[in-house]
Parts: structure tokens; C-alpha cells; sequence
């Protein structure tokens, strides 16, 4: 019997298991996980779980009996330490030896920390990647204590969000010029920097961390300024590296990221992978899409590629936020924009990012409408002109039929 085993069990692994099944594949599968906890939505862990505002089990993508109805091994709390691609065996801890037919890798990502010579290992520094974290640092938050979030990317904004609205003191370094600068245009860093001030956040950017002092555990920060702080803890959100020690290991192609073609299948023709671990071609360039969206969609495509469709993965990136009573949704990739136009509709604010006179992404803060228009008109190829976006006269509805 053909055996699938899948390295990695979140979101990417368990939407690929899912589709194999889905598309017909009655071999072996196995999913493994170095979590103790069955494949779970990363998304809330700073938001609304962090915020106290939903229960572990809503986390969970799928209830623990479909992996046993469906047939697939699902194997948490072990992580897999090597793999020999002569002989197609993978060797779980505990040497435990796994042969497989096809294998894919869906390691995710690890996030960036801080060296421990700058206190970076001190009690009460946190960082927002696995569920462990989330419940590690949610009894720091309660109202009147001070938290400093190292990092003003959005997961560091939504642990603000979330901090503030608890009632904390909330101060947040951003050492760029601006919260958000790699990933969003300065209009919607000043739309995000206005909403935590209004809620109380004390965002200074331009400032980095010098050092985070304290004993065993974190009482205060030095900032690149100069300026001393007392806390009660911290946060660092400063972004994430590729899980792909395990390919580098195994002879894999990697070049930040798990090196894959069109079709999702790695320098090895044994091999795929999927999800945050991953590169992916975008028009010529090989990047990485760190979202949910792009973890479902090319763990898919690899699903179907592996038992033969031959499909290219076509990405269509898409990505959310939620920060205070905000919800902002992005379409598109903005890699490339040279302007950006700015459309209001009422309380409704859309960012429009354009390369010349070609539409690329979109920004929407409260306004689902636009956002779904902007989606569809940049996966159609159709980029109506700047002005008849900014024109409030528009009729946006009717731009679908151009
Ligand atoms: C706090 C937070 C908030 C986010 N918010 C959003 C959002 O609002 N919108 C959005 O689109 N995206 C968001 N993301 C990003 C999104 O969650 C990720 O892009 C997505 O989870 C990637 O899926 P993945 O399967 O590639 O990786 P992961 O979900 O990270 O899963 C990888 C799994 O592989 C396991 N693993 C790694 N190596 C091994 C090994 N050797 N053996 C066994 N198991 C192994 C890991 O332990 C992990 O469980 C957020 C992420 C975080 C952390």
C-alpha cells in the first residue's frame, strides 16, 4: 500500500491530508506533529483566544475522531529528527523508523527571538507562535500591568489590541520608521498608529529594544534612546524563519524557505511542501506567503499534485487582521506598488496599491465590500484607473463587469 507521510500537523499538514482523502487517495497516510495538540488555527492565538473570547476546542480544524474516520495516523507529540531520502525513511524521536512513498514537508515556521544576552531568555518574555505560548502568557494579562511588545507587525499590534483592551499598560517599539513598514504602505501604518494611540497604546517607532533587564525575570527595558522602562513583561512579535532544518538536513534545496517548483515538489521528486515552510513562484520570484490562505491553497494543490494532477499552484494571496473593533483584510501582494490611492465610504477605508496602472492589493479596514470587489478585480487581471477609484461616485459594484 502507497504510504504519504506528512511532516508538520497545522494548517498546512492537515489541509493536505484532508484534500488527499478528499481526492480518492485510499493509501496510508500519516501526519506527524511535534504539538502535543491535534492541527489548530494559529490565527487567534492574538486575537480572540488570547482576549479570553474562545475556547481551545474552537481551535481545533477538525474534531480528533476524523483523523481516526478517515484513516489517517495522526501521531502529535512526536516530533520527526531526520530523513533519509535514499532509502525514503523518515525517524521519528525515539527512533522509531517510517517508511514512506511520497513525503511532504509542512514544518511552518519559527519565531524570531531575542539573543539571551539581551535578556532574551528571562521569565515573562514571551513571543505568539504555538498554542503553549498563547496559554503561557494569558495570566500576564490582567488590567493595571505594563507590557512592553517588542515588534509593531501585526501579530505585535494585535497583542497590543488584545493588552489594551484588557486594561494594561501597553508600550510598543517599532525600530523601523513605521509599525508595519514591510508589510503595508505608510497610509495604513498611520490608520493602525491612530487606533492603538486612541486606545491608550504608546507606539514609538524609530526606537529599538537595547536590552531587557531583570534578575530571573523581566522588570524592566532599555530602548535604543536611551529611555529606561519598568515592566511586568514582554512580548516580542519580530518575525519569523522557515522551519527547514530537517530538508537542509535531509539535502533538500532550501534558500530561505523549502525551495519548490510550480507544482509544490522540492529538489527531491519524492518530496513536496506546503505552507509557511515554503517558497512559491510569484511572477518570477521565489518568495514565501505566511497566511492561512496560502497554507490551505498550496498544501492543496500539493495534495492533488502528489496522486498525479500535474497542476500549477497559483497563488491568491489574501490575508486578515483583527485590532480592537477593526477588521482589515488584504488582497492581493503589494510587492512592487508605486502608489497608493485612498477611497473612504463613510466609516469604511480602503488602501489601493498600485504599480503604474496596474492594480496589485488592496487594504480594507471595516469594509468587506470593498475588499471582495478589490479580491476579485486583482485576480481577474483588471485594474480599473486610480481616479475612478478614489471617486466617490463610483460605483464599485459595477467595476466587476467591466
Ligand atoms: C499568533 C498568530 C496569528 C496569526 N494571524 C494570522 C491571520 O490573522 N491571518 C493569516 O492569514 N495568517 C495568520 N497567521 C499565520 C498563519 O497562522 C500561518 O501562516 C499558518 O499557520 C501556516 O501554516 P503551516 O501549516 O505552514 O505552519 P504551522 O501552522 O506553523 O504548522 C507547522 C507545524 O509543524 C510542526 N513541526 C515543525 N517541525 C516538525 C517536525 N520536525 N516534526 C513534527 N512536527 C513539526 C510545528 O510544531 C507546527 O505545529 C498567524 C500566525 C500566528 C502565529
Amino acid at each position: 500500500m502507497t504510504h504519504i507521510v506528512v511532516i508538520g500537523a497545522g494548517q498546512a499538514g492537515a489541509s493536505l491530508v484532508a484534500k488527499l482523502r478528499s481526492e480518492g487517495f485510499d493509501g496510508d497516510i500519516t501526519l506527524i506533529g511535534g504539538e502535543p495538540v491535534p492541527p489548530y488555527q494559529r490565527p487567534p492565538l492574538s486575537k480572540a483566544y488570547l482576549l479570553g473570547e474562545m475556547d481551545k476546542a474552537r481551535l481545533y480544524l477538525r474534531p480528533l475522531d476524523w483523523y481516526t474516520e478517515n484513516n489517517i495516523s495522526l501521531r502529535t507529540g512526536t516530533r520527526a529528527v531526520s530523513v533519509d531520502t535514499s532509502a525514503k525513511v523518515v525517524t521519528l524521536e525515539a527512533d522509531e523508523a517510517l517508511p514512506y512513498d511520497q513525503l511532504a514537508f509542512t514544518t511552518g515556521s519559527h519565531p524570531r527571538t531575542l539573543h539571551s544576552a539581551i535578556g532574551g531568555d528571562l521569565a515573562g518574555v514571551y513571543c505568539v507562535r504555538d498554542l503553549a505560548d498563547a496559554d503561557a502568557m494569558a495570566p500576564e494579562f490582567t488590567a493595571s500591568r505594563r507590557v512592553l511588545i517588542i515588534g509593531g507587525g501585526y501579530i505585535g499590534l494585535e497583542a497590543a489590541a488584545v493588552a489594551a483592551k484588557k486594561g494594561l499598560h501597553v508600550t510598543l517599539v517599532e525600530m523601523a520608521d513605521r509599525i508595519l513598514q514591510r508589510v503595508a504602505c505608510p497610509e495604513t501604518s498611520a490608520y493602525f498608529r491612530d487606533l492603538h494611540r486612541a486606545h491608550g497604546v504608546d507606539i514609538r517607532e524609530g526606537v529599538g529594544l537595547d536590552r531587557l533587564v531583570g534578575q530571573d525575570r523581566v522588570t524592566g527595558a532599555v530602548l535604543s534612546d536611551g529611555t529606561e522602562l519598568a515592566l511586568d513583561f514582554a512580548i516580542v512579535g519580530v518575525g519569523i524563519t522557515p522551519a527547514t532544518i530537517l530538508a537542509e538536513s535531509a539535502g533538500v534545496t532550501v534558500d530561505n524557505g523549502i525551495v519548490t517548483d510550480a507544482h509544490g515538489r522540492t529538489s527531491d521528486p519524492h518530496i513536496w511542501a506546503a505552507g509557511d515552510c515554503a517558497t512559491l513562484d510569484w511572477h518570477g520570484a521565489q518568495i514565501r506567503l505566511e497566511s492561512v490562505g496560502n497554507a490551505i491553497d498550496q498544501a492543496e494543490c500539493v495534495a492533488r499534485n502528489m496522486l498525479g494532477a500535474n497542476q500549477p499552484y497559483q497563488p491568491k494571496p489574501w490575508f486578515w487582521s483583527d485590532q480592537y473593533d477593526c477588521k482589515l483584510q488584504i488582497a492581493g501582494l503589494n510587492m512592487g506598488y508605486t502608489d497608493v490611492v485612498i477611497r473612504k465610504d463613510g466609516a469604511a477605508q480602503s488602501h489601493w496599491y498600485y504599480n503604474g496602472d496596474r492594480l496589485l492589493a488592496v487594504d480594507a479596514m471595516n469594509d468587506p465590500r470593498n475588499y471582495m470587489i478589490g479580491k476579485r478585480l486583482i485576480e481577474a487581471g483588471k485594474s480599473p484607473a486610480p481616479t475612478i477609484i478614489k471617486d466617490p461616485a463610483t460605483d464599485m459594484k459595477a467595476l466587476l463587469k467591466l
